[in-house]
């Protein structure tokens, strides 16, 4: 009963332990250097996650890529001789395409000023986008203040149709200035959406910001604006943390109001056609070329060529282009695959579950190996449970938490057990030389400790005595007060040996109602004095009964001491044996040092 007290005291101690350390954990969570470091590693934990996961994911087949690469710069100098392209060639290029009757042609290319040097080439865009409702323009929010730029008043044919919910104001959506496109073109469409990307700390783009607050209206991003035309809609409503587009699409959002992308893989996962192909295509009027690319497909225009466009580093790869990166965002809108990171809560539960599962597997394992394994199994099986959450849910549950709170527990409880194993140990040795009746040590501890001193004095010449006394008539003692008074009377001669003897000193049982002390440090001299110092002691004091009544009890002790009368235990032992035996022969309650 008693030990299974323990057990349980013991496993409500490791739960404290295990409180304790989340306490302190978040403690330290306070800390911004501690929050950034433990956010660092959890977010390199989710690309690793990503990287691995978008080898099994199918990207959007209806989306491709009119890239604008290397070799389409190529061409262009070779065949026209200027650069930047010029807006004649885009709408040559877009007409061209529209023959195909794609979904809808996204510019992830900022058409900001009028060109005064190539009017016709401007107008030529002006009208292309004025007659295909198919084509998307972009802008680019930012925070200039009005000397820089004043900032555009942008019609409200651009706002985005929000029905109900609203965003709270954040630094990543709300912006004060904005880079639109020229006026004549922003009169020619109603389709303008944003461009703008985040980067998390580390620079790594991991989320997207569907919706931008400007002069307290709010805009869309580019790819919600494409993904809504797309998908028929209109307008927009927002509750419960997330975008509800219709039925089966909504978008998720974070504290900061964006959402967390989810990748499909590394550059070229998207049909890249090379503008020049449609140039040359156009050229000699290829129809199959481009309804063969892009008949019914959504066309995302952007720069490709990595000396030219500005290289993002997004989870699965350091150098993806922005239109990727866009593409990639409204295919997550249009296949409605966003990531959703579970809440702080979950977090530190999961943790909770994790330490206490690790923490008993390891109070209940003796084999240190196996804990190591249980260790390193639990974390095993919760990154592939996480992966599979991930490749299942689009779940993101943390990590890197989870594993040093288990790890620290681990480590905790080892020190703990170990520390409690060695008192234990301790105490069963304490239990294994004491006597359990009178609570000093027994014959073995006596056996034991007669050899380490003699080794003793044999080596440093450390002089030592003993002293063995039985109780004088003992046996009529127990005829006549029961056995009972006698354990009582043996208690307290052992209480008296005790108190007449120095801490060094060895107080033993030999056995029956025989008991010795070495006497440590002690010649014959001294130790006769102690002897009859002790013989004195018991012969006044009043032993108590069990039933309470008082009596007299006498010993008879004999001395011997190392050296003078025996190297060895059994020679001194024998020596003492013999006084004792003379001190009992001539008359009992005294000491005897010499035969
Ligand atoms: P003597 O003066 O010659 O020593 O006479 P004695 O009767 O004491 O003789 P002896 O030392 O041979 O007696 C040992 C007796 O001690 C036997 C037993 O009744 C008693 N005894 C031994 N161990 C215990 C014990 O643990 N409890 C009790 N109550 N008595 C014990
Ligand atoms: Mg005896
Ligand atoms: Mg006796």
């Amino acid at each position: 009963m008693e030990e299974k007290n323990k057990k349980k005291l013991t496993y409500v101690l490791y739960t404290f332990i295990i409180f304790m350390l989340f306490g302190f954990l978040v403690w330290l969570g306070h800390f911004s250097v501690f929050q950034d470091f433990i956010t660092k590693i959890e977010q390199s934990s989710f690309d690793l996650r990503q990287t691995i996961l978008s080898k099994y994911k199918k990207p959007n087949k209806d989306i491709v890529i009119l890239s604008v690469d290397d070799a389409t710069y190529e061409y262009i100098m070779d065949k026209y001789g200027s650069w930047p392209i010029s807006r004649k060639i885009w709408a040559d290029a877009i007409n061209f395409i529209e023959k195909a009757n794609p979904k809808s042609i996204i510019m992830d290319l900022l058409f900001v000023k009028a060109n005064l040097n190539d009017v016709s080439s401007d107008k030529a865009l002006i009208e292309t986008v004025k007659n295909n409702n198919n084509v998307f323009l972009s802008m680019n929010f930012d925070n200039y203040n009005d000397e820089i730029r004043k900032s555009p008043e942008i019609d409200e044919k651009f706002r985005l149709k929000v029905n109900e919910g609203y965003l709270n104001d954040n630094p990543y959506i709300t912006f004060i200035n904005a880079r639109v496109a020229m006026p004549e073109l922003m009169n020619a469409t109603k389709n303008i959406g944003a461009i703008n990307v985040t980067r998390d700390k580390d620079g790594i783009i991991r989320n997207a910001t569907p919706i931008f607050k400007y002069k307290n209206n709010y805009y869309p991003n580019l790819s919600l604006l494409a993904a809504m035309s797309y998908l028929n809609i209109d307008s927009i409503s927002i509750s419960d943390n997330k975008i509800i587009l219709d039925k089966t699409h909504s978008i998720p959002l974070d504290l900061s109001q964006r959402t967390i992308l989810n990748w499909y893989g590394k550059s070229n996962t998207y049909k890249h056609i090379p503008l020049w192909e449609v140039i040359k295509a156009k050229k000699e009027n290829n129809i199959e070329f481009i309804n063969k690319n892009f008949k019914n497909k959504i066309i995302y225009v952007g720069t490709t060529t990595t000396s030219l466009s500005d290289i993002k580093s997004v989870p699965i790869e350091s150098n993806m282009s922005g239109v990727e990166l866009h593409a990639t965002f409204l295919n997550n809108i249009l296949d409605n695959n966003f990531i959703k990171k579970t809440s702080l809560k979950i977090d530190f539960l999961i943790s909770i579950i994790l330490c206490l599962i690790v923490g008993y597997l390891v109070l209940k394992t003796e084999n240190v190996a196996k804990t190591f394994v249980f260790l390193f199994s639990t974390l095993v099986i919760y990154s592939i449970f996480a992966l599979f959450l991930m490749q299942a849910f689009n779940l993101w549950i943390t990590i890197i938490f989870p594993f040093i709170t288990t790890i620290t527990t681990f480590i905790l409880i080892y020190c703990e057990k170990y520390l409690l194993k060695s008192k234990d140990y301790e105490q069963t040795y304490k239990l294994a030389v004491t006597d359990g009746l009178t609570q000093i040590y027994n014959h073995r501890y006596f056996q034991e400790q007669m050899i380490i001193n003699i080794n003793n004095y044999k080596r440093y010449g450390q002089i030592f005595s003993i002293i063995i006394m039985d109780i004088d008539f003992f046996k009529k003692f127990n005829d006549t007060y029961g056995h009972q008074s006698g354990d009582c009377v043996l208690k307290q001669v052992a209480s008296i040996l005790k108190k007449n003897s120095r801490t060094s000193d060895i107080v033993c049982r030999y056995g029956g109602e025989e008991m010795t002390i070495i006497l440590t440090n002690t010649n014959k001299k001294d130790a006769q004095i102690t002897a009859n110092k002790i013989c004195q002691a018991v012969r006044n004091n009043k032993f108590t009964l069990a039933n309470g009544e008082k009596v007299n009890v006498t010993i008879s002790v004999g001395v011997a001491t190392v050296g003078e009368n025996g190297l060895t235990p059994q020679e001194i032992i024998e020596y003492s044996d013999k006084c004792l035996y003379k001190a009992k022969e001539t008359g009992r309650n005294k000491v005897v040092s010499e035969v």
